[in-house]
């Protein structure tokens, strides 16, 4: 017996490594007119790694001591960033608890973690969306200079924070996916728009994937919430947005979005479920082709 066209083309989606979870989102994956990507664990590899750490002046604490508590910290959190924390850690030989989140161990998504580690109140994050109300000015200052050079060189700035004040930043690193170019010209071409860039992190990380992808819409230093509104406003203008995402901090917006594809093996448990489809292998390029095969099958049933 032969397959109806939908169901045909979600077994094919399959062997492309795209697991669309009905016909239904098949047709809507059909309809797509811009592609929306997130960048850390989308655009990039997702496995960044910590380049620098840089200690400020006037702390007791050695370089090995504050990768230790920032590492505890992150020991709880799903972010590809926590994770790189954890792995230098690791790498430079320390040893940490296996698994188990600190005590008090909350992850604030967009902003970063916070735990209580060795009796201290340790912060990790985003300096600019992190409490330092009662931070030392000094070191405020001090942390100020060093985000900001991270900031300027393209990469990541996190910030370690001991009781509301500064005591280290750290540059983190990712990689743009091999191909990640390659499928955004294949999704302009396929949509006739440009895909759209969203991210959490700062603009000038964000400008530099985008340079190397060849998108030129990029929003940037976005919570997830907000990540959410602009997928909604688009909607409203009547796009029908395809948002791609690692599953973290996405869900919101693969939600309000007309199909939401998470990258599959970085992917939470959460997001797989708010998820319309999967994509199990690890290539962009997977996304054009299954926009294109949703519209065949499409073609094939009218
Ligand atoms: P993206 O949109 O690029 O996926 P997110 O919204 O997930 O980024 O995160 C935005 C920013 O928040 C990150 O660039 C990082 O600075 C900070 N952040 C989020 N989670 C963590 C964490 N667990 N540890 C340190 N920083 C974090
Ligand atoms: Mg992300």
């Amino acid at each position: 017996a032969t397959m109806p066209p939908m169901l045909a083309a979600i077994s094919n989606a399959g062997r492309h490594g795209v697991l669309v979870k009905s016909a239904v989102v098949l047709e809507r994956l059909a309809d797509t007119s811009l592609v929306a990507l997130d960048k850390t664990g989308t655009l990039t590899g997702g496995r960044p790694s910590v380049t620098h750490v840089r200690r400020l002046s006037g702390g007791d604490l050695t370089e090995r001591d504050i990768l230790r508590l920032a590492a505890t910290a992150e020991l709880g959190s799903e972010h590809p960033v926590g994770a790189a924390v954890v792995t230098a850690a690791r790498d430079s030989g320390l040893d940490l608890p296996e698994g188990a989140a600190a005590p008090g161990f909350t992850a604030m998504p967009g902003r970063g973690v916070s735990a209580t580690v060795q009796g201290r109140q340790i912060e990790v994050g985003d300096l600019d969306r992190l409490s330092t109300a009662g931070a030392r000015p000094a070191s405020l200052r001090e942390a100020r200079g060093f985000v900001d050079d991270i900031h300027q060189r393209g990469h990541t700035a996190v910030t370690v924070l001991d009781g509301g004040t500064p005591i280290a930043v750290l540059q983190v690193e990712d990689t743009v996916r091999p191909g990640a170019g390659d499928a955004v010209r294949r999704c302009a071409r396929l949509t006739g728009t440009s895909p759209l860039l969203l991210t959490g992190d700062q603009p000038r990380a964000a400008q530099r994937v985008a340079a190397e992808t060849g998108i030129s819409d990029v929003r940037a230093g976005l919570l997830p919430e907000e990540k959410a509104e602009i997928i909604g406003d688009l909607e409203q203008r009547g796009q029908r947005v395809a948002l791609v995402g690692d599953g973290i901090n996405d869900a919101p917006a693969m939600a309000t979005a007309h199909t939401g594809l998470a990258m599959g093996a970085a992917g939470s448990g959460v997001t797989v479920q708010t998820a319309d489809a999967v994509v199990v292998r690890d290539d962009l390029n997977a996304i054009p082709t299954v926009i294109a095969l949703a519209r065949r099958a499409r073609r094939l049933v009218i």
